[in-house]
């Protein structure tokens, strides 16, 4: 998957009209890893899921990736990079068709 990097030549926004929406952080924000604290993660139910973004929209970190796309399917599996989830449950939260499971951290395979 495409990892966040540290954006050396990151502009954060300096006025409303930069913001991005949903007022979250873009991808290379965060300077080091910060899934130390985690508890839980994300767990996606991909037949569930209608690819509607709001979980991308709404991750404070910026580190749910949409850029791998199942070639059978043609369809977004999102990804979530582990090292930057913090665990905080806001994409779980704000999926419409809750296909996102908070799994503890130890769980699954992961
Ligand atoms: S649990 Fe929080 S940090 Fe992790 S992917 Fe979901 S919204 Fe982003
Ligand atoms: S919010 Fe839920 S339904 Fe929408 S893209 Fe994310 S996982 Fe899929």
């Amino acid at each position: 998957m495409n990892k966040p990097k540290v954006n050396k030549d990151l502009k954060l926004p300096t006025n409303f009209d930069e913001l991005m929406i949903g007022g979250g952080n873009g991808v290379g924000v965060l300077a080091t890893v910060n899934s130390g604290f985690r508890t839980f993660h994300p767990v996606f139910d991909y037949n569930k899921c209608v690819r509607c973004m709001f979980c991308w929209i709404y991750c404070p970190e910026g580190c749910i990736d949409k850029t791998t796309v199942d070639p059978e399917s043609g369809k977004i599996m999102l990804e979530v990079d582990m090292d930057y989830c913090k665990g905080c449950g806001v994409c779980a939260n704000e999926c419409p068709t809750k296909c996102i499971s908070m799994v503890k951290d130890g769980d699954d395979d992961e």
